[in-house]
């Protein structure tokens, strides 16, 4: 799965410290100095924003420490916030991420991609009910925008001060944001159980059941986007926008073959993923966690102390390492990504042509040009039920094989990433494991997903 905002793995919220302690934004570009009031280095004419050719840098003004190359040394605020706008609606407008009937829910961790990714959805519903008042007709709807934070706290607890500060401050980003005024929902990641059965002990009992620290956290990422689905399905909205960038989908990239997740890979890092009961966009895929927070220092955005747990285990690991290769070459994350990318998409990675009058033609006819011929996507029908992964072949015949209990049907249907890193390895402990799993997740396989791009809409 693609980490969702409030899973990235990497450095998305690495300067974060930094963010926050800046106190001055130069949110107006300053244009280059003459020399008669340059007070700059003697003798040496700052060059100018590589795009306008006018403006200075945004680290000739002033920048974050250590971000004195980079973007920052290249473009000055208003071409590097259009450039970052840019890559996001070009994303966006593309894949038909956003059409003018949808309903979104922007996925907020209360990092700098969530808080990016806010803010420019944000802007794109501004813009859209700007057109609508101004239209005669008033045809077009403009879109709904919801936000969800899955509250962590049964799983890393904290104090409760600091919890309460952190919920403040997300509402306070949410509901200051100007109309139109968009609906908060703040789900505890119990809210995955029955609200009778016990959510917080079961949940504690299952992660306890899990030995590996690397399968545990991948765990609670699976039940993190089980959460969000269960909301976004419950509240009525139809698509799912999370945060990842590709600072984050690097990370993924390297850990995932890391734990022998190769064949369902590609599946998680394209700009869609309908595989989902409410399909999931990576709207920031084209941007860096290093955009996103130089963008978060800019602006002044706001980002919210995370409730969630430092990475442990494989995860953290390869952050570091990924963090390290950036920091050797800007563009090894992207190089990642691309290389990455080559990997033929699924079949639910598709995006939809959808004959829909309400979008507008420029969005269908690039829809059509973005699409890949069905042969150049794999399709496959059964997903891992922990972690909703596509199996393939070798894991299939294991399955169709196999007619046993349901506890150790499950060990049966599960990825071989999930049954080395989250099954307990003891079988007598499997039946106890599987009353322990969300109901949701041990009926995924019954009802199986593979009719799920219909509902890309
Ligand atoms: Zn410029
Ligand atoms: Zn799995």
């Amino acid at each position: 799965m693609a980490c969702n905002s409030s899973t990235c793995q990497s450095s998305c919220f690495r300067n974060e410290d930094n963010i926050n302690n800046v106190g001055e934004h130069p949110r107006d570009t300053v244009p280059i100095e003459t020399s008669k009031n340059r007070t700059s280095v003697e003798g040496e004419q700052p060059s100018p924003c590589v795009k306008c050719k006018t403006n200075r840098t945004i680290s000739a003004v002033g920048s974050p420490s250590g971000e004195n190359g980079g973007d920052a040394g290249k473009f000055c605020g208003d071409c590097f916030r259009s450039n970052l706008y840019g890559k996001f609606r070009l994303s966006v407008t593309s894949h038909a991420m956003i059409i003018p009937s949808d309903n979104v829910l922007v996925a907020f961790s209360g990092g700098s991609a969530s808080s990016v990714v806010l803010q420019f959805v944000h802007e794109m519903q501004h813009r859209a009910q700007k057109n609508f008042e101004a239209s005669r007709d008033r045809s077009l709807p403009v879109f709904g925008v919801g936000v969800a934070f899955i509250d962590e706290s049964a799983v890393y607890p904290v104090a409760s001060n600091k919890y309460d500060k952190s919920i403040q401050q997300i509402k306070s980003i949410v509901y200051n944001l100007p109309p139109p005024l968009k609906p908060l929902h703040i789900v505890p990641i119990t809210d995955i159980y029955p609200s009778d059965s016990g959510g917080k002990d079961r949940l504690g009992k299952l992660l306890d059941a899990v030995n590996d620290i690397t399968g545990k956290e991948d765990l609670i990422l699976h039940l993190r986007m089980l959460a969000l689905q269960k909301v976004a399905s419950e509240k009525g909205y139809n698509k799912l926008i999370l945060g990842s960038c590709t600072s984050s989908i690097a990370c993924h990239v390297i850990s995932s073959i890391v734990k022998g997740q190769g064949y369902s890979l590609s599946a998680d890092i394209q700009y869609v993923d309908a595989r989902w009961e409410i399909p999931v966009v990576l709207p920031l895929r084209d941007c860096t966690a290093q955009e996103l927070n130089l963008l978060c220092w800019l602006d002044g955005l706001k980002t919210v102390e995370l409730l969630n747990s430092r990475r442990a285990g494989i995860n953290s690991l390869v952050s570091s390492f990924v963090t390290l290769l950036q920091e050797e070459n800007p563009s090894r994350e992207s190089t990642i990504v691309r290389t990455a990318g080559k990997l033929k998409a699924f079949h639910f990675n598709r995006i939809p042509e959808i004959n829909d009058c309400d979008m507008p033609l420029a969005t269908q006819r690039r829809i059509k040009r973005y699409n890949q011929k069905p042969q150049e996507s794999i399709s496959s029908e059964f997903f891992c039920p922990i972690c909703n992964s596509p199996l393939d072949n070798s894991e299939l015949l294991s399955l169709s094989a196999h007619d046993g209990s349901q506890s150790s049907k499950l060990n049966v249907c599960c990825c071989s990433s999930c049954k080395f890193q989250i099954l307990p390895k003891d079988p007598t402990l499997m039946e106890q494991f599987y009353l322990l799993l969300p109901q949701q997740l041990v009926s995924r396989p019954k009802s199986s997903n593979h009719g799920n791009i219909s509902l890309l809409r």
